[in-house]
């Protein structure tokens, strides 16, 4: 398919908001396309050349692409710049050139021709690169149509957001083969174990949904990590899994480690499933020399600990970790170990539909350790099996006595639930006890100008959201003006200036109520700790509406849910907007308020 074509869909995908009709699209899109075409594709609709969890930069600022854009044209870079001014988005910008400037030998690239080049950009590095990197484009700019042209500098731009997310890829998959969304589950369960769209879209169209149950975790490619359900008390956690495996509740990070002994290599990577390998040296060394396989896969929980007081630290010390720069320093000051509670995979075998009790025996199996904290940097997460509600809620108490945040207990015979929240493993933590459970992981979606002494700042106040899955949008919550520290407006604001979007995203709703002076993609998380989870007519979480007597509006029917007094507990740089609390948890929320007061 010649790029000319592809975009025509994606102007019709970015022109509406409603998911049935973006699936329905991308299903066209994806029939249309030749078997060695989808792979390509589906990254280059998600503006990149390579699966989300493979970190490839373009490296081309704006002002790279602009020169690239003038090159190719022949432009004079201050009479495009005027134009840019006026208009305000690079990619229209482009094409209205394009229109105008008609004598160019336009040659009709393909999407592969496209994507090579674009390959080419991301991959040239070293003297000369930047020139390299701008003839690439500027060739492309000089051969492609004006529509063309206005999503391909998007690309490198890094503002290809086309409102939807890798779910609506599955179903679009399904809809491909079935016209509906009714193999959206098969597809989903590979695409949690090989969560690279393009493999899997590959995959899809090449053999339909009949091998999709053998898709196996490998090496390299992270698995989407599975979450815990949570529960308020041992006696709750006994009466639905039973006998059950205790094991504490390690407030650090999240990492899933790969090894291949013949590659020499370890790749670590974080919840948000980013590749993370370069912070912790330490982590790979010990890897390395601990592991007894050539090729596995395993999980655990990165925390400060101190092996001579036994003593684990504070989240707020670990977290220091967590950083691009002076990384051997921080390695020795605050010195880690990684607590494994997880084998995914090793040497051709897959673990994941294994019970836990197999698991955790193959991972003690699969690791040569001395047994001295001090020495090994891997340590295997302690269990204790018990059925006994009274020895679990002590295991709670220990596990909090020692500065952790509580326990998780683990179904014996559960399976490993790649990228579901499930009842295989449910959480048991201090907080639970106040009157509303957990904190809740919420999107920043905006925010308005400050007042007062926050003017400063230029932010006086955030606009906070959950995450609707039934209808694949970001819906509203709370309004967050104060609990900040001055440190964190700053991080706020420094954060969100790379973020900022003239129109409200596509996949935002939000009440006129609680419209903000600034919109900000999808990217920013945080932790919000509130006092009780009320209900709201201005804010869209559950919220239901209809139409008033006249017919000609709508109307509130049933609130949405909103947080009183909410406040800031941390940013969460680990979690991916897609994986901020569901509306479906704080519904959960909500109602279990009631049981305990
Ligand atoms: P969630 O991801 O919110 O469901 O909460 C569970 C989180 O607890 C996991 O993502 C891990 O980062 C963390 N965790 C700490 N200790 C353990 C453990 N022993 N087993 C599983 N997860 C653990």
């Amino acid at each position: 398919m010649k790029f000319s074509q592809l975009a025509q869909y994606i102007q019709k995908i970015e022109e509406t908001s409603s998911r049935l009709i973006i699936t329905e699209h991308l299903a066209t899109l994806f029939k249309n396309l030749e078997t060695t075409e989808i792979k390509i594709t589906t990254y280059l609709l998600q503006g990149r050349i390579a699966p989300l969890y493979e970190a490839v930069e373009f490296g081309m600022a704006e002002k790279m692409i602009k020169k690239a854009v003038c090159r190719g044209l022949n432009l004079d870079c201050k009479l495009f710049d005027t134009r840019y001014k006026k208009i305000g988005d690079l990619g229209k910008t482009v094409e209205e050139f394009k229109k105008e400037i008609k004598s160019l030998d336009e040659k009709d690239l393909s999407i592969y021709e496209v994507f090579e080049s674009l390959y080419s950009v991301a991959t040239a590095s070293g003297a000369g690169s930047q020139d390299l990197k701008i003839n690439h484009l500027a060739h492309l700019v000089r051969n492609l149509d004006p529509l063309a042209c206005r999503y391909l500098v998007r690309i490198p731009l890094g503002v290809m957001r086309l409102g939807f997310s890798d779910m609506t890829v599955l179903d679009a998959l399904s809809w491909m083969i079935n016209g509906n969304k009714s193999l959206r589950p098969i597809i989903e369960k590979a695409y949690h174990v090989r969560p690279d769209l393009g493999f899997i879209a590959e995959l899809v169209k090449r053999q339909g949904v009949t091998n999709l149950k053998k898709v196996l975790p490998t090496v390299f490619t992270p698995i989407l990590m599975m979450r815990a359900e949570r529960l308020p008390s041992g006696k709750e956690i006994i009466e639905k899994i039973g006998k059950c495996a205790v094991e504490s509740k390690y407030d650090g990070f999240r990492l899933q480690a790969h090894y291949s002994r013949k590659k020499q290599e370890v790749r670590l990577y974080s919840r948000n499933l980013e590749n993370v390998t370069f912070m912790y040296p330490d982590l790979v060394d010990g890897i390395q020399k601990e592991v007894k396989a050539n090729e596995i896969i395993i999980e655990g929980e990165a925390i400060g600990f101190d092996p001579d007081t036994a003593n684990f630290l504070p989240f707020q010390e670990t977290v220091q970790r967590k950083r691009k720069y002076g990384i051997e320093k921080m390695a020795k000051e605050v010195p880690l170990k990684l607590f494994c509670f997880e084998l995914l995979y090793k040497d051709g075998k897959s673990f994941i539909n294994s019970p836990y009790i197999e698991r955790k025996k193959n991972l003690e199996k699969s690791l040569k350790l001395t047994g001295d904290a001090a020495k090994d940097m891997i340590l295997i997460a302690e269990e204790t099996i018990t059925d006994d509600t009274k020895q679990l809620e002590i295991l709670f108490e220990d596990a909090l006595s020692k500065g952790l945040e509580g326990i998780i207990a683990k179904k014996l015979d559960g399976i490993y639930q790649a990228g579901a929240r499930g009842w295989n493993w449910i959480k048991f933590k201090r907080s639970y006890s106040a009157k509303i459970e957990d904190t809740i992981d919420c999107l920043i979606m905006g925010y308005d100008f400050g007042k007062g002494k926050r003017a400063g700042f230029g932010i006086g106040a955030f606009l906070v959201g959950i995450f609707d899955e039934s209808k694949d949008k970001f819906v509203t919550v709370a309004k967050i003006g104060t609990g900040l520290s001055d440190n964190e407006w700053r991080t706020l604001k420094t954060q969100s200036i790379k973020l900022k979007t003239p129109k409200k995203p596509n996949q935002y709703e939000v009440d006129k109520a609680m419209d903000c002076d600034v919109w900000l993609l999808p990217q920013t998380v945080v932790e919000i700790k509130a006092d009780e989870i009320t209900r709201s007519p201005v804010h869209t979480a559950g919220r239901k509406l209809k139409p008033t007597k006249s017919g000609n509006a709508f109307e509130v029917d049933e609130p949405g849910f909103a947080l009183r007094f909410p406040r800031l507990q941390r940013f969460r740089d680990d979690k991916r907007a897609e994986d901020i609390t569901s509306l479906k948890e704080v519904e959960k929320m909500f109602k279990a308020q009631f049981k305990h007061s």
